[in-house]
Order: C-alpha cells, then sequence, then structure tokens
C-alpha cells in the first residue's frame, strides 16, 4: 500500500491546483477525503472497509484510491451507481464480441464465452481479412479481474482491431500490439494471447504467452507451444508465427486457463490433460458438439464449485 502513497499526494496537489475553478467547500470536501486515506496509509488500515474492516475489492481500490466501503456496504445511492457501471461495462463488453459461428473460405469458426462475473477478462477475436478470404482469430487473458480487467480487455480489443485494418503480416500485428500495449498501460498489466490467421492449408499462429492451443486431428491431437512472451512485459519483444497445417476436418481448439485451472471440491485443477482427453473422444464431430462436449465435462469436473475465472473456448476448423 506504501507504493500509492505518492499517486495520492500527487492527487492532492492536482486538486489544489484546480481550487480556483470550484467552489471551496466542495474542494475543501475532497481534499479532506485525499487527508484521510493518506492518515489510513500511515496507521495501516488503508484498503478496509469501514464498516466490517475487511478489505476492499482490489480492481475498485485500482480505480478510485479514495473508496471507503467493500461492495457489501454501499449505501443506497452508491450500490445503484455501481450496478449501473456494471451493466454498461456489460454492454461495452458484448459488443466486443466477434460474430457467432463465422464461416469463410473453407473455414468454419465456433466459441463460447463464459465470465465468472458480470464482466470478464477474457478476449476472444474472429474478423474475416478485408480480402474476405481468411479469417483472423485470437483468445487471450488480460492480468486481474473484474471490471479493471474488462476495461483493459476492451483496450486489447481496440488496438488488435487498428491494427487488423492495416493489412500487416501477423507478426508485425503482434509485434505492434506488444508496442502499443506496453506504451499505454502501467507494467503490472499484461496479456497473454493466442491468435492466428488462417491460409490455404492450414494456418498462421503466433502465441504470446497464452495457454499452448491443441490441434485436433482425427488420429490424434498436438499441443502447440508459445513463441513468445505475454504482451505489455517488454517493448521490444520479438514475435514468430509457426505455419500449422491442417487437413480437412481438423481444429485448432484456442482456450483460456478458466477452463484448464476449473477447480473441483477438493482443490484438484481440470488440467490440460483432461481437456484434450476430452476433445479426443469428439474429433469427428462438428465445432459446436466439441464446444459443448468439453464445457459440460468442466461442469462435471467443478460439480458443485462456481467458476472462479473466466472460460473461453474457440474452435476454427478446416471444412470438409
Ligand atoms: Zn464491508
Amino acid at each position: 500500500m506504501r507504493e500509492l502513497r505518492p499517486k495520492i499526494v500527487e492527487r492532492r496537489l492536482r486538486l489544489e491546483a484546480a481550487a480556483g475553478s470550484v467552489s471551496a467547500d466542495y474542494i475543501n470536501g475532497l481534499l479532506a477525503e485525499i487527508d484521510a486515506a493518506l492518515e489510513k496509509i500511515d496507521t495501516g488500515c488503508y484498503g478496509l472497509c469501514e464498516t466490517c474492516h475487511d478489505p476492499i475489492e482490489e480492481d475498485r481500490l485500482e480505480r478510485n484510491p479514495l473508496v471507503r466501503f467493500c461492495l457489501a456496504h454501499l449505501n443506497a445511492k452508491e450500490q445503484r451507481a455501481h450496478e449501473q457501471d456494471l451493466e454498461l461495462a456489460t454492454q461495452i463488453q458484448t459488443r466486443l464480441l466477434p460474430a457467432r459461428d463465422l464461416a469463410i473460405g473453407g473455414w468454419v469458426t465456433h466459441y463460447r464465452y463464459e465470465p465468472a462475473g458480470v464482466v470478464g477478462g477474457d478476449y476472444c477475436e474472429v474478423v474475416p481479412a478485408r480480402d474476405g478470404r481468411s479469417l483472423f482469430f485470437a483468445v487471450g487473458d488480460v492480468a486481474g479481474k473484474g471490471v479493471a480487467a474488462s476495461l483493459l480487455m476492451a483496450h486489447l480489443s481496440a488496438i488488435l482491431r487498428s491494427l487488423l485494418s492495416l493489412d500487416l503480416p501477423l507478426t508485425e500485428v503482434i509485434s505492434r500490439a506488444n508496442r502499443l500495449f506496453c506504451e499505454s498501460t502501467p507494467a503490472t498489466h499484461y496479456a497473454t494471447l493466442a491468435a492466428g490467421r488462417t491460409t490455404e492449408g492450414g494456418v498462421d499462429l503466433c502465441n504470446a504467452g497464452h495457454c499452448m492451443p491443441v490441434l485436433l486431428r482425427r488420429d490424434g491431437t498436438d499441443r502447440i507451444e508459445a513463441t513468445g512472451l505475454p504482451l505489455g512485459l517488454f517493448c521490444d519483444d520479438c514475435y514468430t508465427v509457426r505455419h500449422i497445417r491442417l487437413d480437412p476436418g481438423d481444429s485448432l481448439v484456442l482456450y483460456s486457463d478458466g477452463i484448464t485451472e476449473a477447480q473441483d471440491s477438493q482443490g484438484n485443477t481440470y488440467e490440460e490433460e483432461r481437456l484434450i482427453h476430452s476433445l479426443c473422444g469428439h474429433a469427428e464431430r462438428d465445432a459446436i458438439a466439441v464446444a459443448d462436449s468439453v464445457l459440460q465435462d468442466v461442469a462435471r469436473f467443478r460439480d458443485t464449485i462456481p467458476p472462479q475465472d473466466d472460460m473461453t473456448l474457440l474452435i476454427v476448423r478446416r471444412q470438409r
């Protein structure tokens, strides 16, 4: 919490500088709030709810370092404002999701996006290229949870969509996205991303520190290892692209760690092995059936334990 102090002091200075433009009462009220927060930092009770003394939700403190109560102890007006914020964030996020079941140039896609809360920090994208013959697709996961993560996800989505309109090679899209993400977010913010583009006989794939996509063939599976670090860590990181052949009927399965790290009541995690096992039994079926069977298996595994993290599953299949 100590590292917050300079930020809050800076806030105080900016407020004092703006004092001439608003009423003195208003400014004094805000200054008192800031001083109360500084005092809490010094006495070690910063970030604790004033009613129940439990820690306040981290993502809320990150957005507003002056919040004083946990979500359970907001007054009616604050509660309403919070609900409106969430509703708006959900609307924004829903609009960012790609079209359902896009099919282009002999490829079909199907995705499932299941945030653990009202909004998620997973990223899922499927966009047709401007030539109308190939598809760009991606699954990512931004650090953090809740509204803060969903805003960062929206930011990543905006960066990638604007880069995609430039018709750049895939390595260039990812390297530039990394630079822009580095330059526009704090060093603690990063995102993993597996992104690809369909080609004549397969896909080009770039994996920036994301869970390994699975290539699902009639006679087995392959895992595709990462080719770079997550976006947002090092500005001048280089990314390489691997070409993966897919025969008609083969699928590439991208997912987020909300699936492989799903927990059961004993604290066991679902793991990649079980995902691959679940996929193997359905290689012959269509993308919707494969997605159904995986998510049903995860739900069976979790049993009564609610999801702890967002789950995203994207299947890119070469048509027969
Ligand atoms: Zn509380």
